[in-house]
């Protein structure tokens, strides 16, 4: 037989789905992979059980379903004061990942070079590769994930066609200021490019912070790509109902992809979707203090267990450094260790990078009941406290 596609057969099976088989296989508490452990609010699932039961259970538009499209140009100018038409400004997708995939596809060509900032989600570098295009890659290190600026104006030129930027971050749980998005803006400015924005964790920002799309920046309406998901701001990661708003011009081209990766997503998680949206600032608000919380819980637990606990400004994670605990190996080796010896899963951060060399660092999912969150806490003190 012929051989299959050599950039993705390179891969091996995301780091999220061999931590999250570990951790089946062990009886460990799931740290790891990013999903809450409870549904999202009852009544949004009671409109997509309406919506299956009602029906039309058929395909929904292309574009995705009119009252979604409108619902999320409504969120954009509730939250960020964007002007959004839903018509020609709004694409539904199925999750954030297909949405990264459809406008990697749709704008890029061979010998494009796009700007990549690692740590990095896992889908961007594959498809970007697949999509033809050559990553130019940054990195954030940790611990304190600081933009490198120089390293980044650098790996921009005249062939750079877009740059990824995904705030707030996973796993650095980095929200980007003010001044890093104004620096990022001009050098999309200055280079003619383009920006795909993956903000799927908006409304997951702690204490008192803002989430700011960088479209809302000047000159940034027309070159951004915003990326939401439902999955995270309705706390069911399983629904992959994604959007992307972007100027005409830059949604056409994700369309082109989109039409031909799903075509569309389910119409009922599109209808509960719409409802969820127009739910009031208190639902949005009471998302965010609510992570926050548990939050601050893991972290406190961590730090007790003697791990160095890294501040996290948004998103659903915490990373910790390691070494503190004495650990003798690499952070795959110490996530796999907690899983088999503590019962405890985390991922290793190394995972976001190309290169492994950020070795001691591990990343733990805050998102669970307070009850699993503590025994997680009460197994790991018990391990590193030895026998
Ligand atoms: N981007 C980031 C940074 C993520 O953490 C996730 C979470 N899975 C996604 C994209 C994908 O989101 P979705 O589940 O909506 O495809
Ligand atoms: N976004 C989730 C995480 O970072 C996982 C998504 C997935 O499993 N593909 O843990």
């Amino acid at each position: 037989m012929k051989p299959a596609n050599p950039i993705l057969s390179e891969y091996g099976t995301t780091v999220f789905t061999v931590m999250s088989a570990l951790a089946v296989e062990h009886g460990a508490i799931n740290l790891g992979q990013g999903f809450p452990d409870e549904d999202g609010p009852e009544d949004v699932r009671r409109a997509a059980a309406a919506a299956v039961t009602d029906g039309p259970n058929q395909y929904p538009p292309m574009m995705g379903l009119p009252e979604l499209r409108r619902a999320v140009a409504e969120h954009n100018g509730r939250f960020y004061g964007l002007d959004v038409d839903w018509q020609q400004e709004v694409m539904v997708t199925s999750g954030a990942t297909e949405a990264l995939a459809a406008c990697f596809l749709g704008l890029l060509e061979p010998g494009d070079e796009v700007v990549l900032i690692e740590p990095l989600y896992d889908s961007y570098l594959p498809m970007v590769r697949r999509a033809g295009a050559v990553p130019r890659l940054v990195r954030m290190e940790p611990p304190d994930w600081a933009l490198p600026r120089e390293a980044l104006a650098a790996a921009f030129s005249a062939r750079t066609k877009l740059v990824v930027v995904n705030s707030p971050h996973n796993p650095a749980g980095k929200v980007f200021d003010a001044d890093e998005l104004a620096f990022i803006a001009e050098l999309v400015l200055a280079h003619d490019a383009v920006a795909v924005c993956d903000e799927v964790y908006e409304h997951l920002v702690f204490d008192g912070g803002a989430h700011v799309p960088l479209m809302t920046l000047p000159g940034m309406r027309g070159r951004c790509l915003r990326i939401g998901s439902a999955g995270k701001t309705f706390s069911m990661t399983g629904w992959k109902v994604g959007y992307v708003t972007a100027a005409p011009a830059l949604l056409t081209a994700a369309a082109k992809a989109h039409q031909f990766l799903t075509f569309t997503t389910p119409p009922h998680l599109q209808t509960a979707v719409a409802y969820g949206l127009a739910k009031e600032d208190r639902y949005f608000g009471a998302l965010a203090g609510a992570m926050q919380a548990k939050r601050d819980r893991l972290a406190a637990g961590l730090d007790s267990c003697g791990l160095d606990v890294l501040p996290s400004a948004g998103t659903y994670f915490l990373t910790v450094d390691f070494r503190p605990v004495g650990f003798n190996g690499d952070d795959v080796a110490f996530c796999r260790h907690i899983t088999v010896e503590a019962g405890v899963t985390a991922v290793p951060v190394s995972a976001f990078y190309q290169d492994g060399d950020v070795d001691h660092f591990a990343r733990f999912c805050v998102c669970k009941r307070d009850e699993v969150l503590d025994e997680a806490v009460a197994r790991l003190a018990r391990h590193f406290a030895g026998p």
